[in-house]
């Protein structure tokens, strides 16, 4: 059963879904807001607000419960950060954006990476021969991908909106903490060092939308609860503050587990192993880093001028 394939150390798999294109699924009841707490009486309710931001490729699920001031709020203030930490990932996986558009990657050192949305064909123009480190004994090629300054902090904060919006309504109250944090009109702060989140690559899967899973322990261990997201073969594991941190006696650590590889052994036989890189989003001043891509090949052509 689901239980047993998303089993990760001693969390229980509390919420669980696929989002992509399609049919609109809705969470929550409507015109009563989950993060400022107003209903129809002062807030408005006119636009629809994603459960999970478009640019990570959801266009189906709702949310019912979140007024429009916390929607654009969250819009202008946490989204961005989120956009421009993920947005690698998502260029090679041809995620699609809002305009249902795959984003386009550009640095110094590629001119262009950009995925077919159709074709599912990967473009990488590089501005010198450098900026690419060929293995081709190993079969392999990595380079490396530069983004543009984000806020980590915020990004972290933006996965937690995420986690709080795919919540079920009975978990809402566990999730007190995180939704004061959260609230554009509470003046709570939450900060947990180091801001751990794990980044993992699957080679040979390609999540077609954007999968989720929120997992929950009550063991007095922090984190008590994981939220985990996937797009294309790339997925984010994080902690969200819950009311069970406050308990007394709660023993921190700062370890979060990687999820297990999934795939059958011929799979991983023939695409490779995952690889695990561990980030802290702590850092609230705007920062950046690379992300390393590594792709193996079966054959390699180049394109280039033609020389004459
Ligand atoms: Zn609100």
């Amino acid at each position: 059963m689901v239980e047993n394939e998303f089993r990760l150390d001693d969390y229980h798999l509390v919420e669980a879904g696929l989002t992509g294109s399609g049919h609109k699924h809705y969470i929550g009841p409507r015109y009563i807001c989950r993060f400022c707490g107003r209903d129809r009486s002062t807030a408005t309710f006119k636009h629809k607000a994603h459960a999970i931001p478009e640019f990570l490729g959801n266009h189906a699920l709702i949310l019912n419960s979140e007024c429009d001031d916390c929607n654009s709020h969250f819009g202008s203030t946490i989204e961005p950060h989120l956009e421009k930490y993920t947005r690698p990932f998502r260029a090679l996986n041809g995620i699609t954006n809002k305009a249902r558009k795959t984003p386009k990657h550009r640095d110094e050192q590629i001119e262009l990476l950009h995925m077919d949305r159709h074709t599912r064909n990967l473009t990488i123009k590089l501005r010198n021969d450098d900026s690419v480190k060929m293995d081709e004994d190993g079969k392999s090629v990595s380079w490396s991908m530069s983004r543009e300054p984000f806020i980590p902090s915020l990004a972290h904060k933006a996965l937690c909106k995420i986690a709080v919006s795919i919540a079920s309504e009975h978990h809402l109250p566990l999730f007190e903490p995180t939704i004061n944090w959260l609230n554009p009109r509470s003046e709570a702060g939450l900060r947990v060092v180091p801001t751990l989140v794990v980044e993992t690559t699957t080679p040979g899967t390609q999540y077609r939308g954007c999968a989720y899973r929120l997992y929950l322990r009550n063991t007095n261990t922090f984190p008590h609860c994981l939220f985990w997201i996937a797009f294309g073969s790339y997925s984010l594991l994080t902690f969200v503050p819950t009311q069970l941190d406050r308990n007394p006696g709660v023993k921190l650590t700062s370890e979060i587990p990687f999820v297990p590889d999934q795939r059958s052994p011929e799979l991983i036989e023939e695409f490779g192993p995952q690889t695990h890189e561990e980030r802290d989003l702590s850092p609230d001043t705007l920062t950046t880093f690379p992300h390393r891509v590594q792709v193996h090949f079966e054959k390699m052509e180049q394109h280039g001028p033609p020389t004459s």
